[in-house]
């Protein structure tokens, strides 16, 4: 017998995850100098993670001998200071997308559907695979997710329905009286998995608490990896009713999170200005953006995150002109999306490069 044939068959169903390509490989690739490389194609914060982070981190690495709190008490208890919710109502993950996988290992198996649209986070899709059950996508509408048709595509099968806000690779989000009337039309056998990994950077982010409060089923995801600048470290959290997190908690490993990465967290949080620069600083980012782009007649989409969908027409082939000049963007073409490039948003000085780099390709291609 082959492995493959040994293998869980939802294993082999899983599409690649293509992550955005990191500095040193597209070095050694193109012969170029790595300190000359920037990276815009993996919606990480520009400004690095808070100092303070850092300086906790720091501290705790030199108690890595010591296996960390598995119950993560402290940070819960932080997090539940922040939010106004119980300790029992959070559970922390090897990054958001642990608790993803988790949701999967709660809730799904072969012959359940999880809804989710077109173009969105991959990692819906690999989590619906690899658990035997069925992904449902429904279509954007002018590049929106269009929450009514989410909600049509409920079948009594339904156990997840995935939703970013704002989503990812698109960028848009939806008014919280869109995301309510959905929460609402869910019957009692489906979870909202709101994805809010760039909420913090949102205008108008929904608050789903009074609708958790209230008995629906819905379990909100947040990640320490964008604004707060951790990727690195893997870390995330969600929040949902107490006994939703009781099923959720029963399925991850005991240490599932490292210590280094829970005091950088906590240290991360109460670094309230750190936050606000990076959000004033993404504002300002995104205007720049736009206005070259307005001035290049190239359609985007206005994200509402710290990234925007550009419709360069190739993506594939700007994306590998702007490589040679030593900036990676990602192409979403492994979204169903080929015209389209996404764009995270830099530090006035890289986004000044990216621009100036995009003038010269999508001259050179007239
Ligand atoms: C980045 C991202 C996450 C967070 O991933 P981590 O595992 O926390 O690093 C989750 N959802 C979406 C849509 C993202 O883009």
């Amino acid at each position: 017998m082959t492995f493959a044939e040994l293998a869980n068959q939802g294993i082999l169903t899983q599409p690649v995850y293509e992550a955005g390509k990191p500095i040193d490989q597209v070095a050694r690739e193109l012969g170029l100098d790595p300190a000359g490389i920037i990276k815009l194609a993996s919606n990480e914060n520009p400004f690095g993670p808070s100092p303070k982070a850092v300086a906790a981190g720091e501290r705790a690495l030199r108690e890595a001998h010591l296996y960390p709190d598995g119950g993560y008490y402290a940070l819960r208890q932080k997090l539940a200071q922040k939010w106004s919710l119980g300790m029992d109502q959070f559970i922390i993950g090897d990054g958001s997308n642990e608790i993803l996988e988790l949701m999967g290992h709660a809730f799904l198996s072969p012959g359940a559907e999880c809804v989710m649209h077109q173009s969105s986070f991959i990692v819906y899709k690999l989590v619906t695979l690899m658990f035997g059950a069925k992904p449902v996508e429904v279509p954007l509408v002018n590049m929106r997710q269009d929450l009514p048709t989410l909600a049509a595509a409920v079948t009594p099968r339904t156990r997840l329905i995935f939703l970013g806000s704002p989503s990812n690779p698109v960028g848009t989000s939806n008014t919280a009286a869109e995301v309510e009337a959905l929460v609402r039309a869910l019957p009692p056998h489906a979870i909202l998995v709101f994805d809010e990994a760039y909420a913090e950077y949102a205008e108008h982010a929904p608050d789903l608490r009074p609708l958790i409060a209230a008995g629906h089923k819905v379990i909100c995801l947040r990640t320490f990896s964008k604004i707060y600048g951790l990727a690195s470290l893997r870390v995330g959290y969600g929040y949902a009713a107490p006994e939703l997190i009781a099923i959720v908690q029963r399925a991850r490993q005991p240490f599932n999170v490292n210590g280094v990465a829970v005091a950088a967290a906590m240290a991360a949080l109460d670094d309230h200005e750190f936050v606000a620069t990076c959000i004033a600083e993404n504002r300002a980012g995104m205007l720049q953006l736009e206005t070259a782009l307005k001035k290049f007649g190239v359609e985007f989409v206005p994200g509402a995150g710290n990234f925007l969908l550009a419709k360069v027409g190739d993506g594939m082939w700007v994306f590998n002109e702007l490589q040679q000049r030593g900036i990676i963007t990602r192409p979403v073409k492994p979204y169903g999306l080929p015209e389209w490039l996404r764009i995270t948003v830099g530090t006035r000085a890289q986004n000044e490069r990216l621009i100036g780099a995009l003038a010269e390709v999508l001259k050179s291609r007239v």
